[in-house]
């Protein structure tokens, strides 16, 4: 059930009506949007009903949200779309965050050399794995808690916020001392106790869709890690498995308009992972922005022939400032505007 409070209603009405959810032992979730400030209650209806919270002082009007997943829908945020910052860039309904990098982290100076040419690009946010999921045991499996200090110097260094996955909870510490965003990748969507564990964090969390994943079971996954309390999380397309091999994965643009129909959460399209191949990826980039996405996760590499993963759908960074100056145009086509710090656009 959604409690929308009054606009007007007071901080002491907003506490007053989460303690009597809590009460009834169900939990109470406070969203507050820039218009309206709703309280999500999660547990039995019966239980929320009962309670006639309706006309009670500062509640507006109750809605109970059908949805499996709750505080995911798009019921919950009343329509208004979810905005927030990461690292004083905003994310979400009306920008457009371009998240550039390498698939893994691999050196000191490739990293620092893509990070810099990526910011000079106007990138909002810096990707790059230092923790692997490999289809082998055998592949290259990331330089770990190297790789994380790594990217902490490719942050002093631009500026830009991190993103880097997290495949293993018991190294959830380490990451959320460098990443502003937690990546969870596809493999690790429905991994539930690792969602709960970022859901506990205080950064922000790009979840990608599973390789056969539902729209339904990746918002359900997004709700594990809301339920905790974390607000910040971005919803990925990253491509799904289909019949067809004539490409590594099947890139759904349509996920774009159904998850923002479904959900308030912002929308990131990788269009790296699904083609494979660096020729396609632009024109999925600026499909992608044309479709309306709230921003891409691209993968950029200072020597793509080099690169210990993923070196073929790399973007060569020498090429990343027309790259992007081509996302942005399409961007703002769709009514988006790249987010970086003021200033930071040429
Ligand atoms: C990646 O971003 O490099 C990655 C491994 O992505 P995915 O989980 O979508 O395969
Ligand atoms: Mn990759």
């Amino acid at each position: 059930m959604m409690i929308v409070m009054k606009p007007e209603a007071s901080e002491a009405e907003i506490a007053a009506v989460a303690e009597r959810v809590e009460a009834a032992g169900c939990s109470a979730h406070i969203s507050r949007g820039r218009q309206l400030t709703v309280i999500g209650a999660i547990g039995e209806r019966e239980r929320v009903q009962s309670l006639g919270l309706d006309g009670a002082p500062g509640v507006d009007h109750l809605v109970p949200i059908l949805k499996p997943y709750k505080l995911a829908s798009a019921q919950f945020r009343a329509g208004e779309r979810s905005q927030f910052e990461i690292g004083e860039r905003l994310v979400g309904d009306g920008q457009f965050t371009l998240i550039a990098g390498p698939c893994t982290v691999e050196s000191r100076s490739g990293t620092l050399a893509v990070a810099e040419t990526v910011a000079a690009g106007g990138a909002s946010m810096l990707r790059g794995g230092a923790y692997k999921p490999r289809t082998s045991p055998y592949s290259f499996q990331g330089l770990g808690q190297e790789g994380l200090r790594l990217l902490q110097e490719a942050n002093e260094l631009t500026g830009l916020p991190i993103v880097t996955e997290l495949i293993d909870a018991r190294d959830v510490e380490d990451v959320v001392e460098v990443a502003d965003v937690i990546q969870i990748g596809a493999r690790n969507m429905q991994n539930y106790p690792l969602l709960s564990e970022v859901g506990r964090t205080d950064r922000a969390v790009l979840l990608k869709r599973g390789l056969s994943a539902t729209l339904e079971e990746l918002l359900m996954a997004a709700e594990y890690v809301l339920k905790e309390g974390n607000e910040r999380v971005l919803l990925c397309e990253r491509g799904i498995r289909t019949h067809e091999s004539a490409y590594r994965f099947t890139l759904d643009l349509l996920a774009i308009p159904a998850l923002q129909e479904l959900s308030h959460l912002p929308v990131i399209v990788d269009p790296s992972h699904a083609p494979g191949r660096r020729d396609w990826v632009e024109s999925m980039s600026l499909a992608a922005a044309a479709a309306g996405a709230d921003g891409i996760i691209v993968e950029v590499h200072d020597d793509p022939d080099s690169a210990v993963c993923d070196g073929p759908q790399a973007i060569p960074a020498a090429s990343f400032d027309e790259y992007a100056e081509r996302v942005r145009s399409v961007a703002a086509i769709a009514g988006r505007e790249v987010s970086a710090p003021a200033g930071m656009l040429v």
